[in-house]
Order: structure tokens, then C-alpha cells, then sequence
């Protein structure tokens, strides 16, 4: 397997070249060169196995140069029940006959996001060792990639994390969680701003070669291809979940920020899984579900972009839809990079009646929006119904999936975070506390330790510059 960006001005690469890098040099996407394609008789076979065996038949087929049986071994170190919670790490829950919910937030930092950060730290570490090199992580979050990453790579030799988050964005609990950690290779920077204002801070500093070749930096955003490649793997988990034959379909609704864990959805299904339906569901910030509805990707300034209930989608522009619409212009580069040059330019694109978008439904999308209102009365309804509690963004998804059920085919929820994150929600919508794993009692409590900036470039840099490894 080679990797080449959407701009097409990446020569064709191996995983590891890729693991440590963000943007391709060419400022698009690295994706890879094209899907591996797993028949039908191969999906039947992998039936029945655990999340880690599964975890490698779908990841060996990215991973194209990191020996068999160490793959092997990162894997078993990474998906164990004592960082997850069970054997079965993403375990699925009927609520009734044929709504589901896929759980993937019983990681460290109780959220989706654990589950392919923890597998890129392992990754990280290996890689770093037998190359002899260092690497300075720097991302932008909007709560939970961030959390996610500091807890993948805290300790790690060879490795420094720096970390923005938009100031006062952040729920106290997503605050408390990274914030609190205090291992010497951690600095968190809260940015007064907004989230894109961060991802902007990081897009600067990663195109600039010269300073990134010098300082060692790379990214773990959710851009991260390794971290995509990880969140394919959970799909093919819970369609085994759901199914017993092979030719099943399934539909999953995903609560959608920047795109990844829906895109690992499209990736599952362009590699042959039986995915019916993938439903993008957004908040208020429904850059989006504009997009699927009418063809037209408009992003929003930052003072269009609002804070919400949900605030792990609050995001102006999808940082991985550019990996989609390769796909949909026939991954074609040069029409990728014009629409991309016309984005930078004038806010938006629009693909009403291109031949394109009236084909778009070959992918199986679709999308809808929730907001306050409609989250806090599904998180009542499904606590009412099912006897269980879910977080704001996984009510954002179960509200959106609720228009989009068809008899006959499974819909599966990713549950996105616990809602003891997002507790003033939960305490709005159910008048109570949300329950509280033990490993966090007093969490907001612990001391923390940050560093407040603006979003000023230089400042980063200097920053950055004196703390590096
Ligand atoms: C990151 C995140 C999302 C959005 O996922 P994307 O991959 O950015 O689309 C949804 N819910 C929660 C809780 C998240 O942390």
C-alpha cells in the first residue's frame, strides 16, 4: 500500500513516512492510493474474531511497512481491556430491534477518540525507536482530540506534546482532563479564540517546512491517517455486531465535527462492507449537512461558528472532507485542487448540478442537523425508554438517525463520549448528575497546569522553539 495526496504532488509513500507527517507536502491530503478490497467470503472469515485480531486484518492492509508480528504486538498492547473497559472494546447495545448503539468511549479520556490515539502513541513510540528520531506533537482541540492525545503519548520518549484549545470553549470537565496532567513532556495552550482559530495556528506552523523540518513537529489532528485508518476498524466490529450473513446491510449514524469517524464509515464501505446508510449528523454548526442537502460547502468565519451543547462539533470547516471529495470528483487532483483554490478564495464551492454531486448518492449519505433542544429531549427520551444515559454528541446522532431508520436495516449509534463530559446537559435534560466513572472522581479538583496565548503565530513559535525536544 502507497500513500499520495489529493493534490497529487506527493510522490507515492510508505505508512511510516506518512505515520509522523500532517498536511502532505503539497498542502492536500495523504490518502491512500487506492481501498483494499475485502470480499465477501474474506468479511465471513473474520467473524467471530476479537478486536485485536480484526484490528490487524484491517490495519495490515494500511500498514504497509512495520513487520507482521510487531503490528501484531502494538495492537495487543493497545486494545486491552484495562485501557478499554472490556474484551470486547467497542461493545454494541440493543436498545430496541434494529436501533444499536456502538460504544467507543470507555478509553482513558472516556471518549471516541481514545480509540485510535492510544493505537498512534504505540505506532508513535515504535516507529520514533527504530528510526532513532524525536517528535514534537503539536494539535489543535476542541476538547476531546486533545485529551486523547496527551493521554496516548504522556511519558513517551521522544516525544512532546504541544496542545491548543480554544480558551473557555471547553466544557470544566474537558478542561480538568487535560489540564490536570502534569507529565513534564504535556504543555497545554489555551488560544483566545476559537477552535479553527487553533487549527489555523497549527495549518501556519505545518507549512512552514523550514521550521517544522527544524523542530521536528508533527500532528496528530484529526487529519492523522493512522488515526482514520484506526476508526475503520470499529465499523467492520459493530456490522459483525449486528449481522449473521454476510451480504447484511447495515446503517450507521455518526456525529460529525471534522469528518474522520464518518470518513473511517466511507472508507469501511468503499473497502466492501455492507454500509446501506452513513448519516452525518451535525449541530448547529451544519456546514455539513448543508453540504449533502444542496451541494454546496460553505465554511463559516469564526464569528459564524457557535458555541453549543455539543461542543467537540463546533467546527466551521471539516478538516477531513477534502479526503471525500476526492473520492466523489473521481480522485482526480487537479479538480481537487482548483475547487480547494476556489474555497481559499471565496469561502465556499458549490457542486449543484455537477455531474458529481447528482451521483453522490452511489456513497450512501446522508445527513441531518440536531440542536439544544432536540439533543436534550433525546438524551430525556432515551433515558426514559432504554434506561440509558448518553452524552450530548451521541444524542445529536440518535436524534438525526430517528429520520433516517428503515425497516430492515439496522441503524447503529456511535456513541461519541460519556456524558459525565457534557454534565450541565445532562443535568438540564435529566435533572440529575451523570454517572462518574471511579477513575475520575475529583478530577476538577486536581491541580492544572496550562499556558493562556493568542492566536499569534510568533508567540507559538517561540514557544515551541524553546521547549522542544
Ligand atoms: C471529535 C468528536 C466528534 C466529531 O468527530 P469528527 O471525527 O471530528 O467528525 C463527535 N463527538 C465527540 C464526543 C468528539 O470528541
Amino acid at each position: 500500500m502507497k500513500y499520495i495526496s489529493t493534490r497529487g504532488a506527493m510522490a507515492a509513500s510508505d505508512f511510516s513516512e506518512i505515520l509522523l507527517g500532517g498536511l502532505a507536502p503539497d498542502g492536500g491530503l495523504v490518502v491512500p492510493r487506492e481501498y483494499p478490497q475485502i470480499d465477501a467470503t474474506t468479511l465471513q472469515s473474520w467473524r467471530g474474531l476479537g478486536y485485536g485480531e480484526l484490528a490487524f486484518e484491517v490495519l495490515s492492509r494500511y500498514v504497509s511497512d512495520i513487520d507482521a508480528a510487531d503490528l501484531r504486538a502494538i495492537i495487543a498492547r493497545t486494545y486491552t481491556a484495562e485501557a478499554f473497559g472490556s474484551e470486547e472494546i467497542t461493545p454494541v447495545l440493543e436498545l430496541e430491534p434494529g436501533l444499536h448503539l456502538l460504544r467507543l468511549s470507555n478509553g482513558p479520556t472516556l471518549a471516541f477518540k481514545d480509540v485510535a490515539m492510544q493505537l498512534l502513541g504505540n505506532l508513535f513510540e515504535y516507529v520514533l525507536a527504530r528510526e532513532g528520531r524525536s517528535l514534537n506533537i503539536l494539535g489543535a482541540t476542541s476538547g476531546d482530540t486533545g485529551s486523547a492525545a496527551e493521554y496516548a503519548m504522556r511519558g513517551k520518549q521522544n516525544v512532546r506534546v504541544f496542545m491548543l484549545s480554544p480558551d473557555a470553549r471547553m466544557s470544566a470537565f474537558q478542561r480538568a482532563q487535560m489540564y490536570s496532567l502534569c507529565d513534564p513532556n504535556i504543555f497545554n495552550i489555551a488560544v483566545t479564540g476559537v477552535f479553527d482559530e487553533c487549527q489555523d495556528l497549527v495549518k501556519a506552523i505545518s507549512n512552514d517546512l523550514a521550521f517544522k523540518s527544524r523542530h521536528a513537529i508533527g500532528t496528530v489532528n484529526s487529519i492523522n491517517w493512522a488515526r482514520v485508518a484506526a476508526q475503520v476498524v470499529y465499523y467492520f466490529k459493530a456490522w459483525f455486531a449486528v449481522t449473521t450473513g454476510s451480504d447484511e446491510q447495515v446503517s450507521f449514524s455518526v456525529p460529525s465535527g471534522n469528518f474522520g469517524d464518518v470518513l473511517a464509515g466511507h472508507i469501511a464501505r468503499m473497502m466492501g462492507l455492507p454500509i446501506a446508510t452513513l448519516v452525518v449528523a451535525t449541530n448547529e454548526n451544519d456546514v455539513l449537512d448543508e453540504f449533502f442537502r444542496t451541494g454546496c460547502y460553505r465554511v463559516r468565519r469564526a464569528s459564524e461558528t457557535w458555541a453549543t451543547s455539543s461542543p467537540s462539533m463546533d467546527i466551521s470547516k471539516a478538516s477531513n472532507f477534502e479526503r471525500f471529495v476526492f473520492d466523489l470528483l473521481g480522485r482526480d487532483p487537479d479538480r481537487l485542487s482548483s475547487l480547494w483554490l476556489r474555497l481559499a478564495n471565496e469561502g465556499s464551492f458549490d457542486l449543484a448540478g455537477s455531474a458529481d454531486f447528482a451521483s453522490i448518492g452511489r456513497f450512501g449519505f446522508a445527513s441531518g442537523t440536531s440542536r439544544h433542544a432536540d439533543r436534550i429531549a433525546t438524551i430525556r427520551r432515551v433515558h426514559e425508554r432504554y434506561g440509558v444515559v448518553v452524552d450530548t454528541h451521541t444524542a445529536d446522532g440518535l436524534h438525526v438517525a430517528q429520520s433516517h431508520r428503515v425497516a430492515g436495516v439496522p441503524m447503529i449509534c456511535l456513541e461519541t463520549a460519556q456524558p459525565v463530559k457534557f454534565a450541565a446537559a445532562i443535568r438540564e435534560a435529566l435533572g440529575e448528575e451523570p454517572p462518574r466513572p471511579s477513575a475520575i472522581v475529583g478530577l476538577e479538583e486536581r491541580a492544572q497546569r496550562f499556558t493562556r496565548m493568542p492566536a499569534d503565530v510568533r508567540l507559538l513559535k517561540r514557544f515551541i522553539a524553546e521547549r522542544c525536544v
